[in-house]
């Protein structure tokens, strides 16, 4: 074995050895460098190991040394490259085998695109084309230049390639290594086409709308929405009828109920609505939300197939979705012929920001689609749609990201990785919960800790018990969705209106609850800030994804490193253990908040306004009923660009038109949409905008994120309504 390393070693290969296989599986789940497999068929565990590979490598070669006359398992015959008789061959021979395996293996990984450029980069040549940086050069001429040329290093410059470089086709007609990269992509998520979409699912959401909807047209819409989403509706002309998500007590956004998807209760909306006429033709829905909740997607396609020819599942957060069986059903592309039989079957869309979830350059993102007869896709036309957000001058490194990104979850490594990210998170939610109850049986403290959103207790479908979530198999939770479901008859999750099924939580999205909110009875009588606890944990350079008012998002993406969220149970100790103690403020986040107070103090101070601001319920009642839909979006959009708008003070905002959309983060839900009405002075609305705003005057370091309100010098919210 020395014999072979040393020849490995004079072919550049590095060989590590081992005689024990939890060593070699340790290695199979860690290192992806990994180029060839040799193994011992005898040794113990061997079978296991072999295993491993298959599920975590598609063709790694791997050779096996048999013991004498054995015969093999036949799936073992699947996983092998070949043999090696280290008795009978040379190990020069033997190594040179492996290193051209090794190499092959190489070569093939790449995915179209990267592999072209990967290619072309080598060649190393000159250009005459745009970017005038022409691989970097122009930057070495200034010195500001060759600290950025530095800092990035050549190669990312020199792959910053224009589109008339001919090997590579292109971005805007769908050719060659791009076009292929672009189909691979489709197989590999499950889509008829695929479209690269190198400005953010903002753009590609605008796409999908401004291809769909044509002026005028009545169109579904989450209200849960993203910005770009509206913007959709903006530059078409659409008249939106919304949908409303439920929401929890904990303030967290849910699903839409599946009574409201309903085609009669739809269609009785589309009657009764002051602006949209005739049957809508395009539907928008969030899929996951913000929150980790993520619907039965073939069953949203079974309720509004009938309603709209064409639906549009908003993915940003979910491009993972198709790699895991604990998701199956749950995503856009899972409409299919098979799925949903049957002439209702709508044409599907769905966006995904290959970036925020899965491994590729900021603002890559993907365009899937699937063409139902319904409303058959006209691709050419769609590609029309396509060039009128593109750029001529894609990045090719952000295009390249996004085959690699499509590549990296082909085969079984989809499963594997999202697979580890799953269990990551279960693990830290088991920690968690018993974290809790140690604290609360140890007494020696006090014995509030944060607590994280999901079913106290699951049941294993196996031995028919209910078992409690801390204690239940881990790979049970890992591996049965139903252990997620949101049981419609289930206290904890704090929503109504739900079907068997209908709706999930994602393990990997967590929820972490200060004390202060129940997901059922919302506000209670003490609590602590959320937004003070993300302030303690950003000192500590941790930074959560959201903060409510008394919830915390964290994502265990495939990012996550093992045991990553140790520091985070750390930190959560640690503020326990300060706030307990009473420490003065100022000595836990110098320069935050008030002075002369104390950690608990301020939390204490802080809850109660909000608790008695009634914020909670006022949300509520602000998105139970709808505002009334006055003008269309598009319509406030040339008011805002022909001096059609104003900006105005609270006082002088009760029963105007708004001009832009007012979201308070989180949520993130607007509470108003560009064109309805702001309701009467002691409407829900301009209540609760009240009450935000002295509560921002009153605790500047804790303001509220308010998309549309400007704030003036004081910090008093102007809003920009149409003119009277
Ligand atoms: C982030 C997000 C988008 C926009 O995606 P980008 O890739 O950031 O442009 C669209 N929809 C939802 C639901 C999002 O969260």
């Amino acid at each position: 074995m020395r014999s072979i390393g040393a020849a490995l070693n004079d072919l550049g290969l590095e060989m590590c050895w081992t005689h024990r296989t939890t060593d070699a599986l340790a290695v199979i789940v860690s290192d992806a460098s990994l180029a060839a497999l040799l193994v011992a068929w005898e040794t113990p565990g061997t079978e296991n190991l072999l295993t491993a590979v298959r599920s975590r490598f598609h063709r790694l070669p791997v050779f096996l040394m048999p013991s004498d006359g054995q015969d093999l398992p036949l799936w073992v015959y699947e996983v092998i490259h070949g043999y090696v008789f280290p008795m009978e061959d040379t190990p020069t021979f033997i190594a040179g085998r492996i290193a051209h395996a090794a190499e092959e293996y190489a070569d093939r990984l790449l995915p179209p695109f990267f592999g072209a450029l990967y290619r072309l980069e080598d060649k190393h040549r000159y250009s005459w084309h745009t970017p005038a940086h022409a691989g970097g050069v122009a930057f070495l001429k200034s010195p500001v230049g060759r600290v950025f040329f530095d800092f990035y290093g050549e190669r990312l410059l020199r792959t910053d390639l224009s589109i008339s470089v001919p090997e590579l086709g292109s971005p805007l007609d769908h050719t060659g290594p791009i076009g292929e990269a672009e189909r691979n992509a489709a197989r590999v998520f499950g889509a008829d086409r695929t479209f690269f979409v190198l400005n953010g699912s903002s753009t590609a959401n605008r796409i999908a709308g401004h291809h769909a909807i044509a002026r005028g047209d009545a169109v579904v819409v989450d209200r849960n929405c993203h910005k770009s989403v509206q913007h959709a509706l903006t530059i078409t002309g659409a008249c939106p009828v919304y949908l409303v998500p439920e929401r929890n007590g904990l303030g967290l956004a849910g699903p839409i109920r599946p009574s409201a998807l309903d085609a009669a209760t739809l269609s009785q909306r589309i009657e009764s609505h002051p602006l949209a006429t005739g049957d809508p033709t395009y539907g928008v829905i969030t899929n996951s939300t913000y929150d980790g909740l993520c619907y039965d997607a073939v069953r949203v396609g079974e309720l509004l197939g009938p309603v709209v020819p064409r639906l549009h599942f908003d993915e940003a957060w979910f491009a993972y979705a198709r790699f895991n069986p604990l998701y199956a059903r749950r995503y856009g592309m899972a409409i299919d012929e098979r799925t949903m039989p049957g002439g209702d079957r709508p044409t599907v869309f769905a966006t995904q920001s290959t970036h925020k979830l899965l491994a590729a350059l900021s603002q890559a993102s993907m365009l899937h689609v699937r063409s139902a007869e319904r409303a058959p896709v006209d691709y050419s036309r769609l590609n029309e749609t396509y060039n009128m957000h593109a750029s001529t001058s894609p990045l090719y490194p952000m295009m390249a990201s996004l085959d690699v990104a499509a590549a990296m979850m082909d085969g079984p490594s989809g499963a594997f990785l999202t697979g580890e990210a799953i269990a990551e998170a279960i693990r830290f939610r088991q920690a968690m919960t018993r974290l809790a109850s140690r604290i609360r049986e140890d007494g020696r403290r006090p014995e509030w800790f944060f607590e994280v959103w999901q079913p106290p207790s699951v049941l294993d479908p196996s031995t028919g018990q209910t078992v409690a979530f801390a204690d239940a198999d881990p790979a049970l939770l890992a591996t049965e969705p139903r252990c997620w479901a949101l049981e419609p008859e289930a206290s904890w999750h704090g929503f109504g209106g739900l079907a068997e099924g209908y709706c999930l939580l994602d393990p990997i999205k967590v929820t972490i609850v200060c004390p202060g909110a129940d997901a059922v009875d919302g506000t209670t009588e003490w609590g602590i800030p959320a937004r003070i606890v993300a302030a303690y944990l950003t000192r500590r350079g941790i930074v959560v994804e959201k903060t409510g008012d008394h919830t915390l998002l964290v994502l265990f993406s495939m990012g996550i490193t093992k045991g990553k969220w140790g520091t985070l149970i750390d930190a959560l100790t640690d503020f326990k253990q300060a706030f307990d103690a009473d420490l003065p403020l100022q000595e836990v986040l110098p320069g935050f908040g008030p002075p002369a107070t104390t950690l608990r103090r301020f939390c204490e101070q802080v809850h109660t306004v909000i608790r008695d601001s009634g914020a909670a319920t006022l949300l509520d009642e602000v998105f139970t009923n709808l505002p009334e839909p006055v003008v269309a979006p598009s319509e406030c959009h040339q008011a805002l660009i022909r001096s059609g708008t104003e900006r105005v003070p609270l006082s002088d905002l009760p029963d105007r038109i708004i001009a832009t959309s007012i979201a308070v983060t989180p949520p993130g839900i607007p509470m108003l949409m560009p064109g309805e009405d702001t309701g009467p002075g002691d409407g829900p609305i301009m209540t609760y905008l009240r009450t935000l705003e002295a509560f921002d005057l009153a605790f500047p370091d804790l303001a509220t994120e308010i998309h549309g309100a400007h704030r003036d010098a004081q910090g008093r919210y102007q809003i920009e309504v149409m003119t009277r």
